[in-house]
């Protein structure tokens, strides 16, 4: 089981960013995506109405208490900074453990990340030692770990993959 928790949604502002979070953890295979910060159903809501056409499980919601999210999660805790250690070094051990059957959450921020996360996770993973991008970083983090999930159940509209051609069929 895999939960993404994006932590300090600001609404307006960080609208297509937290729905591209929502969208890559989804693609690489999250179960659940927790968005914290500013409740914005506008922004829960489109990202249900695409997983409902798209197919697939991803549970989306909203939580005001984030620290509980982290807290009461059983299994191995990953925050995503870039203050934190190089994900070359660490990814074999994380992955393995992930193989091994623990439940993996993964905290991504936006603005500023308050220190309780650093001290309340197993381990805070930088990719790149470098400021980038939540969506960037969780990307490759979950592609590291996970791999790319192709298999979406009850899609209504698939993709048929081609080269030179925007090609779809329904269900
Ligand atoms: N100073 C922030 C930090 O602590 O990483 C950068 C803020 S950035 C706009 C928003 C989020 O993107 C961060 O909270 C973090 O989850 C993620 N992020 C940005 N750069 C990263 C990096 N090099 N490695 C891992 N995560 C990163």
């Amino acid at each position: 089981m895999i939960k993404v928790l994006r932590l300090g949604h600001r609404r307006g502002r960080d609208d297509r960013i937290s729905t591209h979070v929502g969208l890559t953890a989804r693609q690489w295979g999250a179960d659940e995506v927790v968005f914290s910060g500013e409740k914005d159903s506008k922004m829960l809501e489109s990202q249900r109405d695409i997983i409902d056409r798209w197919g697939g499980n991803t549970d989306i919601r909203y939580t005001e208490d984030w620290r509980s999210e982290i807290r009461d999660f059983e299994g191995l805790k990953v925050h995503l900074t870039m203050y934190g250690l190089k994900i070359d070094k660490e990814v074999e051990g994380l992955k393995s453990r992930f193989e091994d059957g623990e439940d993996l959450l993964v905290v991504v921020g936006s603005e500023k990340v308050p220190r309780w996360v650093y001290h309340n996770v197993d381990y805070n993973i930088s990719v790149g030692n470098q400021p980038h991008s939540e969506i960037a970083a969780l990307a490759v983090f979950m592609d590291r770990i996970i791999g790319l999930e192709e298999d979406f159940e009850g899609a209504d509209v698939f993709v048929r993959p081609s080269k030179d051609q925007k090609l779809t069929r329904k269900n």
